[in-house]
């Protein structure tokens, strides 16, 4: 079976939304194994929106369409494909009834045209709005499946998920499973990446793997389908064994899994608190730490220490050090990590010192950075780089290394 996604709204042609529809839509079919081969884009328009329909029912036998269901004149999309499948349109007494209810709650008065919503396609399956008032509906005519979705995602998502679904399941009957997993690596480039796993990747067809770079970090989506759920989850260990094999050392985490929550995963496990001392990153690494819940008992506190005069006075950073090696300097970021650790009286103390951008500074090129890492052993480590990328790029990615470093010591 393969689907075509048809997106109907002037204002998706005007560039005014993104048409978010479809790649919501896109993936779901694709966790259900359904191929969707085209993804048509049509405005408010009977003519062209007709000729878009009878392009896509030559080539597609699921037709699936958001937008145009409202009760405004430019609405169009049941009436025109009413049209092209010959079939006429109903009024739906469940569905009127529902309209008078959702202006009766919501105190306003119902117009004429508001009834306009309550007309389905004859002999259809009715996929009810439970968060707004026009219904979908699904239908089939010359061996082509029409489903009729709402433009708004927050009623078109909900409905799609609980009733869209559930029809397609009860039309084409119970279809592969689909199991896929998210490896998620970090300390290594794409290019890299795929190198490793070259002949995998151009062996693949069940388990599929598919990388995709965004952050600084790589994941690889390893999507299995079988007629078993246990097969399928088989299949994926199979090829995530083999994977890791080769690139083990930089898996971080899995699915939803961030770095930050895999440090404090790690550090609560360990009974481990944390303090940090940051000129660059400002502050990134505390708030990227203490926005996952939990982090309390972990994170004690940091310093935000710009300027050098906070990172001598409150940071204890040897004036000879700021004198002498500056303060974007393996020396600045070992003492600043110690120091923070003893400060805070913490297991770990780590420290970001670096140039963000976007005007060198004393003779250090954009990007670098020092991250320093202070353990309760007395052992410390600094750690350069010179990224690459913008000022916010930059501190990003300081910040995540600081969490592979933690992840890895
Ligand atoms: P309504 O009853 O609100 O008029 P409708 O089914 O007629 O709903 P449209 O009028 O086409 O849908 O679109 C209503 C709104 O839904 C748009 O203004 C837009 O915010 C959103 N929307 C429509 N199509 C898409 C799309 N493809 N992707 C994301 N959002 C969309
Ligand atoms: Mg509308």
């Amino acid at each position: 079976m393969n689907a075509e996604i048809i997106a109907v709204g002037s204002e998706l042609l005007l560039g005014q939304i993104v048409n978010s529809n479809a790649q919501f839509l896109s993936k779901q079919l694709a966790e259900m194994g359904i191929n969707v081969y085209y993804h048509t884009v049509v405005g408010d328009n009977p003519k062209r929106l007709k000729d878009a329909i009878l392009t896509a029912k030559q080539r597609s036998n699921l037709l699936i369409f958001t937008g145009g269901l409202g009760p405004t004149k430019d609405d169009l999309t049941k009436e025109t494909i009413a049209e092209v499948v010959n079939k006429s349109l109903v009024m739906d007494e469940d569905a009127l009834n529902s309209i008078e209810e959702y202006f009766r709650k919501t105190m306003r008065t119902m117009t004429e045209n508001n009834k306009k919503q309550a007309l389905v396609l004859e002999g259809s399956t009715i996929l009810k709005n439970d968060f707004g008032m026009a219904p979908g509906m699904a239908t089939e005519a010359e061996g082509c499946t029409y489903m009729l979705l709402p433009g708004p995602p927050k009623e078109m998502n909900p409905m799609f998920m609980t009733y869209g679904i559930k029809y397609l399941l009860k039309q084409f009957g119970t279809l592969e499973k689909i199991e896929s997993r998210v490896l998620r690596f970090f300390g290594i480039g794409e290019s890299q990446l795929e190198t490793e796993i070259e002949d995998l990747i151009d062996k693949q067809s069940n388990p599929t793997i598919a990388p995709l770079a965004s952050d600084g970090e790589v994941t690889l989506r390893l999507t299995a389908k079988h007629q078993s759920t246990e097969i399928a989850y088989e299949l994926l260990d199979e090829v995530e064994k083999e994977i890791l094999t080769r690139v083990g050392q930089y898996l971080y985490g899995y699915d939803t899994d961030s770095l930050f929550g895999q440090v404090l995963k790690k550090l609560k496990a360990l009974e481990y608190t944390i303090a940090s001392a940051e000129s660059l990153t400002g502050g990134l690494f505390q708030e990227q730490l203490t926005s996952i819940s939990g982090a309390s008992s972990v994170v004690q506190g940091g310093v935000v220490c710009y300027s050098n005069e906070i990172k001598e006075k409150i940071l204890h950073v040897k004036p000879q050090t700021l004198i002498q090696s500056g303060a974007v300097s393996e020396e600045c970021a070992k003492e600043l990590a110690e120091n923070v650790r003893s400060i805070f009286n913490t297991d770990i103390g780590i420290s970001f010192t670096g140039v963000a951008g976007p005007n060198e500074l004393d003779g250090h090129p954009v990007g670098t950075v020092y991250i320093g890492i202070s353990l309760e052993n007395g052992k410390t480590t600094v750690y350069k780089h010179v990224f690459a990328g913008s000022r916010q790029g930059i501190r990003q990615r300081s910040v995540k290394y600081g969490c592979f470093y933690i992840l890895n010591t």
